[in-house]
């Protein structure tokens, strides 16, 4: 059996059409873009943090959680710079599973795409009109990336896309802070390729068009941790692979050469908890060396209402359906800690 063409959606033109950003907010992104990319350019000492769910499950909770954020970004944005983590795009490592609002816009229901489009857009726009914080998506799918492209101040692309072609060359043309992650294996010049290639201008086909791109300078390595071929858990986030990432970083020729560390994942064997320590021997190892502390930008912390995770369908508002996260008063202490320490 063959593809079964269901209907046509909406491109993403259209979409925003229906659902356009105000002035407002094309204002609002375009200030946060520019105090977001001064931190990759090295002007300016601001960390990054983003933070959030692994997926965004549900709109209430996860608007909730970004309030939650936005209150205490007041009495940290002089020196931090809090990206919300919207994660609407799930990988999965099998490809089963719950696969994100955009194709499931109530987990507990069976995909619907074009509610899964309105949903993810609807969530990201009321993330910015409600607290000024815009956020961060993983770009799951490149074709898709244009459906929230003037919302998003972030994206990563994730361990198991960072080796493929089209979502290379479309980070080099989205204008936007990329963050390559490094595959699972850990091979650092995967990632390295990656971040390369992406900052480079490119010709080719998108979404049905002939398209050329200026390269993305703002296009920066993810250290999520690696499995090994046993499938234990290898971290890199130790001062060790900081230093060997700098020095793979020196024989290249990159603009803005630049790590988030991601806490979760195989960094942290997604015991959510390691995240807190994580951090901070991160932040310690940027003591030590100069080189590290120019090229450390930040984090990716996965954090939500409550501590942990649960499967679907059990119901417990705030509480993460895919990798468990740390709970709101852990992240709230984190966040202030992270403040006091840089
Ligand atoms: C994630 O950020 O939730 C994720 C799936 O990350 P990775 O691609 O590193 O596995
Ligand atoms: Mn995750």
């Amino acid at each position: 059996m063959q593809m079964e063409f269901k209907r046509k959606l909406p491109v993403p033109s259209e979409i925003k059409e229906i659902m356009p950003v105000s002035k407002n907010v094309d204002e609002i992104k375009k200030q946060r873009d520019e105090e977001i990319q001064k931190v990759f350019k090295g002007e300016s000492n601001k960390l990054i943090l983003v933070i959030g769910p692994c997926s965004a499950d549900r709109e209430e909770p996860v608007i909730d959680y970004i309030h939650r954020l936005a209150k205490i970004n007041d009495k940290v944005k002089e020196k931090l710079i809090i990206i919300p983590r919207i994660y609407t795009n799930k990988p999965r490592t099998t490809g089963k599973g719950y696969k994100g609002m955009a194709l499931q816009p109530d987990p507990e229901k069976k995909p619907d795409m074009l509610e899964g489009l309105m949903a993810i857009r609807k969530l990201h726009k009321r993330a910015v009109e409600e607290t000024g914080l815009t956020c961060a998506d993983e770009m799951l799918y490149p074709e898709n990336h244009r459906y929230l492209s003037d919302l998003l101040s972030y994206v990563a692309v994730g361990a198991r896309s960072a080796e493929d072609q089209q979502h290379r060359l479309t980070a080099s043309g989205i204008g936007i802070p990329c963050g390559m992650k490094n595959p699972t294996s850990g091979d650092l010049s995967v990632m390295l390729n990656s971040i390369e290639a992406a900052q480079c201008g490119h010709t080719f086909l998108y979404r049905g068009w002939e398209v050329t791109t200026q390269g993305n300078e703002f296009t920066h390595a993810v250290l999520r941790g690696a499995v090994d071929r046993h499938g234990q858990n290898i971290p890199n986030y130790h001062y060790e692979d900081l230093i060997r990432l700098y020095e793979m970083y020196a024989q290249r020729d990159l603009d803005n050469p630049s790590v988030i560390i991601d806490t979760n994942h195989s960094n942290s064997s997604k015991k959510y908890i390691e995240q807190i320590r994580i951090t901070k021997e991160v932040l310690h190892s940027c003591k030590y060396s100069d080189d590290v502390k120019r090229m450390v930008k930040g984090f990716m912390i996965e954090s939500y209402i409550e501590d942990g995770c649960q499967k679907i369908g059990e119901g417990v508002y705030g509480k993460s359906i895919t990798d468990p996260c740390l709970g709101w008063e852990k992240t709230e202490r984190l966040i202030l800690d992270v403040a006091e320490m840089v």
